[in-house]
């Protein structure tokens, strides 16, 4: 019956949920370490591996980003921003929480507008050129 199974289910969460608490913070954290370690070294893999495989694409996309000093000054004024302006507070033109940082003129790249996504997008809606 599936039902019972749901049933054997929640009691095995329950009681899996049971044990990890009663684990030392301790034990906790060296396993969490121990998982981080492991999944590092398979996303090293899968990362480098995707990198093997793709290299000639990967390298003219970074050579052709690295030319276009409109996209270079477009990533430096997100990563002055990201770096400088904080997001907290509400979108500046609702009650959203914000979650977006919108230039309006990359040359000013700490001048920006704390947006929530809706009100982002319509921006963009509206002003096609900027992003
Ligand atoms: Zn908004
Ligand atoms: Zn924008």
């Amino acid at each position: 019956m599936p039902y019972k199974d749901l049933e054997k289910r929640k009691q095995f969460m329950k009681e899996y949920y049971q044990k990890n608490k009663e684990q030392t913070k301790e034990d906790r954290k060296k396993s969490a370490t121990k998982w981080r370690n492991e999944n590092r070294v398979k996303f090293n893999e899968n990362a480098r591996k995707f990198y093997e495989t793709n290299k000639d694409k990967i390298l003219s996309n970074l050579r052709i980003i690295r030319k276009n000093p409109i996209i270079r000054k477009k990533d430096n004024s997100r990563l002055k921003a990201w770096r400088n302006i904080p997001m907290d507070g509400k979108c500046e033109r609702c009650d959203n929480p914000a979650r977006e940082r919108h230039h309006e003129d990359y040359n000013q790249p700490l001048k920006v507008n704390l947006l929530c996504g809706l009100c982002h997008a319509n921006i963009h809606g509206s002003l096609k050129s900027v992003s």
